[in-house]
């Protein structure tokens, strides 16, 4: 399950943040995940408490929100919005439209102790 090493990565930035900015606990995350990512949210609560256990992220809250995919249209080289990967442009049908937005996943906001 891809979630888990995620959140793995989320857990070494948490600590390294904790160092450098001299906190000892977290007790809310906000991530946003890319509406293209592939990132399961059900998934992805699930491994959170099992990941952050014996951690400074023990038992905080997860709030997940989603942002939504974007590209750039290359015959009418629009921002588009993008419900999955590989859509066609939604203004012209173009099939190539490079992702500018939306695939990935990446800590939004944190409240630390
Ligand atoms: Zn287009």
């Amino acid at each position: 399950m891809h979630e888990v090493s995620l959140l793995e990565n989320v857990r070494e930035i948490l600590q390294a943040h904790a160092i450098s900015q001299n906190f000892t606990k977290v007790s809310k995350v906000t991530l946003e995940i890319g509406a293209l990512s592939c990132v399961e949210p059900d998934a992805l609560r699930f491994a959170f408490s099992a990941v952050m256990k014996d951690s400074l992220a023990e038992n905080a809250e997860l709030i997940l929100t989603i942002q939504q995919g974007q590209g750039l249209c290359e015959q009418c080289k629009q921002s588009v919005l993008i419900e999955h990967l590989y859509d066609p442009c939604i203004l012209c049908g173009h099939p190539f439209v490079s992702v500018t937005a939306g695939n990935s996943m990446q800590i939004k906001d944190l409240v630390v102790i």
